[in-house]
């Protein structure tokens, strides 16, 4: 085994050698610009680009056409939320979204509200994470331009009924985004079938090089229109300019492709294993809680909250494998996750929950290895607690009269 162990594949993933080998003639041999219209150098760069587009597009049942490259999830959400209320600014301005998005559209959104007068809707999750159908169809008005709802949660790993929502955008007529970075290249994906109008991803979550992504843009019924944010050349049809990273968007190409060959037998066997890691920590240790939907959800996601463990602490004691904690993971104050609040989960046990993201190159001895130090490194950290102790000896905790600080 080799250590540090990764088990944080929701943050990023590690490239694969075989999209690394389909990049590097790229960088130096065929560095042409895929804009050059007037040679070969041009020509070759360009028909790379467009075989990557159809490996990109065949993974999400896409035409081509419909993408536009980005620099990732994050410049694809700001596109997406900013060019629809841009361009659809006569027929509305109230946009619907929900409380554990990406910051990448809630910040996004927070911007609309305070520096255009946008209306945003932030619907709330149930205690599993999963936002309701009907109460996007509830807050819908004649004022509404986009629905803006993820695949599949970060943290959580829940997955949203998506083909409901689209089926409630598009029988409204109204324009339905979905932030699909965790879910592409891991669960099916099909942009018709669910009804998505615009849709985000991006490379460095599926094996692919970071620093690229792509907006699905739909092209017919209906034909959705944004306004750029960038302007410049005109380059992918006017709606994102600049000269575009040939190799980039190879390795994400080759990224697409490897998942829609293998994404079958990789989801079953990173549920799998994800199954015994959960199983291996729960079946052993008392007062630990799974958050999120415990089967609607990403399989190779696993978040769980340790009580009287503060997960900082718990991290601490596992230095040699990388996770992330439900506390200051989105910020540099010590929070509690806020997807985690919106699920109901309270402050204390948000602060102890851990997310364990396995990924393709994961393997049976690393996770049997997680679940032994797990489990001592939660029950030495739980011998150290006096509040551990106090709740095993039957002391209701919430009678305890704290002394004032
Ligand atoms: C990682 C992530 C993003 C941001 O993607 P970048 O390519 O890093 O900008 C956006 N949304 C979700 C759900 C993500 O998991």
């Amino acid at each position: 085994m080799k250590f540090p162990i990764y088990l944080d594949n929701h943050s990023t993933t590690p490239m694969d050698p075989r999209v690394l080998e389909a990049m590097l003639p790229y960088f130096v041999e065929k560095f042409g610009n895929s804009a050059s219209r007037n040679h070969a150098f041009g020509w070759e760069a360009e028909e790379a680009v467009e075989n990557a587009r159809k490996q990109i597009a065949r993974l999400i049942h896409a035409d081509p056409k419909e993408l536009v490259f980005t620099s990732g999830a994050t410049e694809s959400d700001n596109l997406a939320l900013k060019g629809v209320v841009e361009m659809y600014r006569e027929k509305g301005d109230h946009v619907i979204t929900s409380m554990t998005e990406h910051r990448a559209v809630l910040d996004t959104a927070k911007a609309l509200e305070t520096k255009r007068g946008i209306k945003v809707t932030y619907l709330p999750v149930d205690k599993t994470g999963m936002v309701s159908p009907d109460d996007v169809r509830n807050a819908i008005t004649d004022k509404t331009v986009l629905i803006s709802i993820m695949l599949a949660n970060n943290e959580i790993g829940t997955i949203n009924p998506i083909k409901e929502i689209g089926r409630i955008a598009k029988e409204k007529g109204i324009l339905f985004h979905c932030d699909a970075t965790q879910g592409v290249g891991k669960i099916p994906v099909d942009v018709q079938e669910m009804g998505i109008d615009l849709m985000s991803f991006t490379a460095h979550k599926i094996y692919g090089p970071k620093g690229v992504g792509a907006l699905y843009v739909r092209k017919k019924g209906p034909r959705v229109r944004i306004a750029p944010i960038i302007d410049g050349g005109g380059h992918e049809r006017g709606m994102r300019s600049g000269t575009l990273p040939v190799p980039l968007i190879v390795g994400f190409g080759k990224a697409c492709e490897l998942c829609e060959q293998e994404m079958a037998a990789e989801s079953v066997k990173l549920a799998t294993m994800r199954d015994r890691l959960q199983a291996g920590i729960m079946n052993t240790l008392d007062e630990v809680y799974l958050n999120g939907h415990p089967t609607q959800r990403l399989p190779h996601n696993l978040n769980i909250s340790f009580a009287y463990v503060e997960g900082e602490s718990l991290l601490m004691g596992v230095k040699e494998i990388a996770l992330s904690s439900g506390s200051a993971c989105t910020s540099a104050t010590l929070e509690p996750s806020y997807v985690l609040r919106a699920l109901g989960v309270g402050s204390d046990l948000a602060h102890s929950s851990i997310r364990f993201g396995l990924g393709r190159f994961n393997t049976d001895e690393e996770v049997e290895y997680t679940i032994k130090r797990i489990i001592e490194t939660v029950t030495r950290l739980r011998e150290m607690s006096p509040l551990y102790e106090m709740a095993k000896e039957g002391i209701d905790l919430k009678s305890v009269q704290w002394a004032a600080h």
